[in-house]
């Protein structure tokens, strides 16, 4: 643990300040500063760029950005007894962090931040792939962001990499890799944590391509795919019916078998069969 700043371990941190883990905001920390730099260098070449950082809690993964060398982190952070300690690295680090203590799901960033950005972040798990939808499903693209650095649960990192086929496969990997490059870029234990969580965890990177790779409406392929993927298991000609009267001739004009299943559909036939939907 060696150190990369001037400021105080994360363990004095969170000692100084009170900081003890609440399970209700789902805080599981990074005390290991050289992991959070290594997690930092994920998220690419920061000099150019204003990052967004979701939930700093006590700063790990923010010390890493700074160290790093972003322009400017903003960090958004829910749990007010944080402020003193992260207001303490932005003193240190000549005001290249911004704080704002509120909800991420409530709070538009936007005007805070200066383009190209970057959302780099180490987020419960349910408020994360709220997010990720939301950052994955704007109506114009290319989004706000040019890439994202997030960290998961270990099954959820799977479930956004995953190829047709697999049982992962669902609405997650569509709504990804329909506008996104994403990857598996780093696997953690649940002791890279503090306290450690039940499970393992993976940080998914993921680069905005510059435009979709298949021309849809992101609304109708979300409705589309979140129909599908609901009753997995049912042929597409059921899951699907109460989309449209003549599904299976929709189906069939995609490319698509009404009896598939959704975790056979590549991204591809979900594009089409979305643009059929939406006719
Ligand atoms: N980034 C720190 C690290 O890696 O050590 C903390 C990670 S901890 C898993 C998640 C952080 O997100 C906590 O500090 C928690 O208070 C914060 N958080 C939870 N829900 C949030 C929300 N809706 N908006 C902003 N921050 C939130």
């Amino acid at each position: 643990m060696s150190a990369i700043d001037s400021l105080p371990p994360l363990r004095q941190v969170i000692s100084d300040h009170g900081l003890s883990a609440r399970k209700s905001l789902g805080q599981n920390f990074l005390l290991d500063l050289n992991l959070t730099a290594k997690i930092a260098r994920q998220a690419g070449d920061l000099s150019e760029c204003d990052v967004l950082e979701i939930g700093p809690g006590p700063g790990g993964l923010t010390r890493g950005l700074l160290s790093e060398g972003a322009r400017k982190v903003l960090a958004i952070e829910k749990d007010t007894r944080c402020m003193p300690a992260l207001a303490e690295i932005s003193a240190a680090y000549d005001g290249r962090l911004e704080v704002i203590n509120g909800d991420a799901l409530e709070i538009d960033p936007l005007a805070h931040l200066t383009p190209p950005i970057r959302v780099a972040a180490n987020l419960p798990y349910n408020v994360g792939t709220e997010l990720l939808v939301r950052w994955l499903t704007p109506k114009d693209w290319p989004p706000f962001w040019q890439s994202l650095t997030l960290m998961f649960q270990k099954e959820v990192a799977e479930r956004i990499v995953a190829k047709p086929g697999s049982k992962t496969y669902g609405r997650l990997a569509i709504l990804a890799q329909w506008r996104a490059e994403a990857k598996i870029v780093m696997h953690l234990p649940p002791g890279a944590f503090t306290p450690p969580p039940k499970v393992s965890s993976a940080v998914v990177h993921l680069t905005a391509l510059p435009e979709p790779r298949y021309p849809a409406d992101p609304g109708v392929l979300s409705h589309v795919v979140a129909k599908a993927f609901n009753q997995r298991r049912k042929m597409l000609r059921a899951a699907l019916k109460g989309l449209a009267p003549d599904i299976e001739d929709r189906l069939l004009a995609a490319g698509i078998q009404p009896t598939e299943r959704a975790e056979q559909v590549s991204l591809e036939q979900f594009c089409a069969l979305a643009r059929e939907v939406a006719r």
